[in-house]
């Protein structure tokens, strides 16, 4: 009895500790006995948290967080689950998910040669005689003999084949596809394109970046869908995000107008249940005007405006300073924006008056460079800081050493992809030589410069699961632990690093640093809780890691009941 009693006092005290602070305010929801990873730095481990409406009232101890439970708030016992902050994806094709859910195109990802030509093989025999056959995500990279037509003419005489390689910068397609677009062994380059010849001088079937759309656009056009399979398509994607606890999504493809009209009604009608912050063409940027910021509780932002310097590097597309190292004289190519620096600045400084921020395609150490040029330019030409400015390179993938300091302290700010290095390893030395290399997916030289990093996946071009993402950043090494030791692995991220890169860089990003991206007080209460210790467990297992619940503003949204 009279231990219950002193209990008893000891909760009061407890009351009495918490209640002039919290004052009066009650918790709709508690979660208790967890390991909370807050990436806050001053308080970077907590065991419990209380929430009410949309937003963080408390983190810290077990007992403080229950004195913010009343009747109607619901307690959840973490059990000694790890939580940590909801997880932003900074760059992906969020349309594409959603749709690709839905319609379930032809797909050859990561196919050997053999696989490929079955899965081909089959799509032929099911097809009408002369039906076009599409397919994405072919990986020549991993084929043990080089991209040639005669790989598909056997298998696809008279049906055009065209697959477009996973990185979305150049295509494979028969013979059959270049004779209908009358593509032959005359036919000249296109601008910022290359059909790749055979040692016979015919093509090769091989058309890098803007020579693809020599052959695509003769594939007759799809049924677009109803309006409301996009709303579906919307849901289904929001709710894949929110099963890998995604809980914001930066959407990198560059929509338009209509697209937002689309993704308002989704928002209003409940179907879009993750934040997403838009990425748009420069033309709807000035027919928009302004900025959309932070609607539907802030779900919905629209400040970002997408371009493309130049291609992939797996397609030889990437614009570089010095030739490819397997194809002499190759140096790739500059897309228009990229061929007047001061037009280029003069368009990024526009929209930074406008009130959006540019997010830059900058593959190659040209391309990068004639975009951190521009970058630095239309800074000063709008006079705003880089903190006003907050410019975004997208992939940042292969630098020149001297370029890497122009990302110190988040001047400039990089989007990287971890699991691009860990897949585009089998080909980048031989593309650009050991040298090259070491600039690429530099990700250790930008924040041993303080620089900030914003992770993502780049879907459809890699698979979107984070937890790949963070296994790639931490062992620079693929989901079967090769190469041993890492593939440059002086490049790796620390845990915490990698952890960042998915919640405060983004957060950085998208302005909200102040309320988004930890776990803290006054916070928008966006978690994860998962299946095991991200900072305790081996290196190797971080691709395995399961999502067990995730709350987006406050609401669990997603819960695996296995
Ligand atoms: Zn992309």
């Amino acid at each position: 009895m009279k231990y219950n009693f002193s209990i008893t006092l000891m909760a009061l005290a407890a009351l009495l500790f918490v209640l002039p602070s919290c004052s009066g305010d009650k918790a709709d929801l508690v979660f208790v006995n967890g390991t909370i990873y807050t990436m806050d730095d001053d308080q970077p481990v907590a065991e419990a948290l209380a929430i009410r409406g949309n937003t963080i009232l408390y983190v810290g101890e077990n007992d403080n967080a229950q004195a913010y439970a009343s009747g109607r708030t619901m307690v959840i016992d973490l059990q000694g689950k790890t939580m940590i902050p909801g997880l932003t994806e900074s760059h992906m094709h969020f349309d594409n998910l959603g749709r690709n859910i839905l319609t379930a195109p032809l797909d050859v990802y990561w196919l050997s040669v053999d696989e490929m030509r079955d899965r081909i093989a089959g799509a032929v025999a099911r097809a009408e005689p002369g039906e076009w056959i599409v397919a994405r995500g072919y990986n020549d990279a991993i084929w043990d003999v080089p991209a040639h037509r005669s790989l598909l003419d056997d298998i696809s005489p008279e049906n055009p084949v065209v697959l477009r390689r996973y990185c979305g910068h150049a295509h494979f397609v028969n013979s059959r596809a270049l004779a209908e677009a009358g593509v032959d062994r005359h036919t000249p380059n296109p601008d910022a394109g290359n059909i790749v010849k055979d040692p016979a001088g015919d093509p090769s079937g091989v058309l890098v970046s803007a020579a693809g759309a020599m052959v695509t656009g003769y594939i007759p056009s799809q049924p677009a869908l109803s309006e409301q399979e996009e709303l579906e398509a919307l849901r289904l994607g929001s709710q894949a995000l929110l099963t890998h606890g995604i809980t914001t999504v930066h959407c990198a493809t560059g929509i338009g107008l209509r697209d937002i009209e689309l993704r308002k009604k989704a928002y209003e009608e409940g179907y879009l249940n993750v934040r997403v912050m838009d990425a748009i063409a420069a033309e709807a940027a000035r027919e928009l005007g302004k900025p959309m910021i932070g609607l539907y509780d802030n779900r919905y932002t629209v400040r970002w405006v997408k371009m493309f310097v130049d291609g992939s590097l797996g397609g030889r597309g990437a614009a570089m300073l010095n030739p490819y190292d397997d194809m002499p004289g190759e140096h790739g190519a500059l897309r228009a924006l990229g061929q007047s620096e001061d037009a280029y600045a003069q368009l990024v400084a526009d929209l930074l008056q406008l009130g959006f921020s540019t997010r830059t395609h900058s593959i190659g150490d040209k391309g990068n460079r004639v975009t951190l040029n521009a970058f630095e330019k239309a800074m000063d030409m709008a006079e705003k800081s880089p903190g006003e400015a907050r410019l975004v390179v997208e992939h940042a993938q292969v630098l020149h050493p001297e370029d890497i300091a122009r990302f110190a302290n988040g001047r400039i700010i990089a989007s990287m992809q971890p699991v691009h290095a860990t897949e585009d390893m089998l080909f980048v030395e031989e593309r650009i030589g050991y040298e090259r290399a070491k600039g690429a997916y530099a990700w250790r030289s930008i924040l041993d410069q303080q620089g900030i990093i914003a992770a993502g996946s780049d879907y459809g071009v890699s698979p979107f699961n984070p937890f790949f993402g963070l296994h790639a950043a931490v062992t620079r090494q693929d989901r079967e632990n090769n190469p041993r030791g890492g593939w440059f692995a002086e490049q790796v991220m620390s845990r915490e690093e990698a952890l960042k890169a998915y919640t405060t860089g983004p957060a950085y990003v998208e302005f909200a640093e102040d309320y988004k991206g930890k776990i803290k007080k006054g916070m928008l209460a966006d978690l994860v809780v998962i299946d095991r210790d991200f900072f305790s467990i081996p290196a190797h297992e971080i691709h395995e890691i399961e999502v067990v619940k995730t709350i987006l503003g406050g609401k669990i949204v997603y819960e695996n009941h296995q």
